[in-house]
């Protein structure tokens, strides 16, 4: 089989034609080949050019956007905008290439019309790869300005807070109003001018002076916002950094939120575009039959717990039965109103489930498997619970003391989950040294008491 040359090329074209024809609506692709070693790079950076720093190959999120598709040796890199960026290995045969041509195809239209990734998209910009391009640039500058030391100290805490942002708020927010709001209610100032009638010296209202608002005036998500913006001494090329990294979040959030739909709905295209693309030849389109059932392929074969999904299988299995059992219209207006919290809760089926196999089981000693739960909320739970609040523990921000003391809450409650004490001294630490006063979290752990950790 040829690498990747003018033959896949010439398909390109005729695949997106097809796509048109069968109703994908996608802003274009730039389609590029390139070396595995650069594919290697940009999977570990997450932006083809992205902010230097360490911590990028262990970093969570980019993982579950760069990674294989599915169960497959592919590599899936795209980045959605307009255009949309798309890199393949240049080592992929046809056949690879013209699954994964038709793959980035779903995802395209997808992230054009969800209206998740419509909303955070008008607020990044559509133009992600340059944008990511130009921070990258301002943080050599910061660089070479005021040391590597410095400019790692501030990736280091916008990094490990940057799951931690509110994608209900906008990405340009302004800072919260400085003093309280008047409360008084128009009864109580006619009470007043009616006793200041009476009593003169009372009348003193019109020239109380303002009172301050707390800060935050609510416990806050938003922490690299936050910290960008009330911070005590912060220098302004740190708070552009801080920025930047929330930007990126703001970017990626989607393509977190709506995993299981996306990646299902890029592989029900693929699948569907492969078959009805008669002018790819017989063998390249066996060989493609082949990579689309390794990326849906639902767990490893000795695995007893079906909870580690894989989302292109869970995706793809509910799409085919929605637009089987609804209607591709129907399926295309889902895939725009939803995100996976909605698509799993609302699609995924008692029946579906069963089918799929993805009631909990645990083997018995006998060697028969008994169906340990049947509860079709537990089962949705235990797939949307590792998506909540971006992924990460749910943190706020509470108060900030008059000697500068940070004060952090996390939401155990509203979490579920336990926090990661190592890594969590870690946040802390890293915090401490961009806030510059003590940073303080309070907690909850499992046996139900308050715990505080402080830095320094
Ligand atoms: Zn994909």
């Amino acid at each position: 089989m040829t690498s990747t040359d003018d033959t896949w090329q010439s398909y390109t074209q005729r695949i997106e034609e097809l796509a048109g024809r069968l109703g994908l609506k996608f802003h274009p692709v730039d389609f590029e080949a390139v070396p595995d070693t650069f594919m290697m790079e940009i999977a570990v950076y997450g932006l083809p050019v992205r902010m230097p720093h360490w911590s990028f190959g262990v970093r969570y999120i980019y993982q579950l956007i760069q990674r294989h598709m599915g169960h497959s040796r592919l590599f899936e890199v795209v980045f959605p905008g307009n255009p949309g960026h798309a890199y393949l290995a240049s080592s992929n045969g046809l056949a690879e290439n013209v699954l994964v041509t038709a793959h980035v195809l779903g995802h395209a239209d997808f992230s054009r019309n969800n209206l998740l990734f419509q909303r955070c998209q008008e607020q990044v910009s559509e133009h992600i790869v340059e944008h990511a391009a130009n921070h990258a640039r301002q943080i050599q500058q910061a660089i070479e300005t005021h040391g590597v030391q410095r400019v790692e100290a501030v990736l280091d805490a916008a990094l490990a807070l940057e799951q931690h942002i509110d994608v209900d708020q906008s990405l340009r927010r302004a800072r919260y109003p400085e003093y309280l709001e008047d409360k008084r209610t128009p009864e109580e100032d006619d009470f007043r001018k009616r006793f200041a009638q009476l009593e003169p010296a009372a009348a003193s209202s019109g020239i109380e002076p303002k009172k301050r608002a707390p800060v935050p005036p609510h416990p806050e998500r938003d922490l690299l916002w936050f910290v960008a913006q009330y911070a005590p001494e912060m220098e302004s090329w740190e708070r552009d950094i801080f920025l930047a990294v929330r930007e990126e979040s703001f970017y990626f959030y989607p393509v977190f939120a709506t995993q299981i739909m996306n990646e299902g709905w890029a592989s029900y295209w693929h699948a569907r575009l492969l078959r009805e693309a008669d002018f790819v030849p017989q063998q390249a389109y066996v060989d493609a039959i082949k990579c689309h059932s390794d990326v849906v392929r639902p767990i490893a074969a000795d695995q007893q717990v079906a909870l580690s999904i894989n989302p292109y299988h869970l995706g793809f299995a509910m799409w085919e039965k929605i637009v089987e059992s609804e209607g591709l219209e129907a399926a295309r207006d889902i895939m725009i109103q939803d995100d996976d919290f909605a698509f799993v809760r609302n699609h995924l089926t008692r029946e579906l489930a069963e089918e799929l196999s993805l009631f909990r089981y645990s083997a018995r000693s006998d060697g028969q498997i008994k169906v340990l739960e049947q509860d079709l909320t537990a089962l949705h739970e235990a797939i949307l619970s590792p998506k909540y609040n971006f992924g990460a523990p749910s943190v706020l921000a509470k108060r900030v003391r008059n000697d500068g003391t940070l004060e952090l809450v996390h939401d155990y409650a509203l979490d579920g989950r336990g926090l990661d004490l190592e890594r969590s001294r870690k946040v802390l630490d890293y915090l401490q040294r961009v806030w510059r006063r003590p940073v303080q979290l309070t907690t909850t752990n499992q046996a139900g008491l308050a715990l505080e950790l402080t830095a320094p």
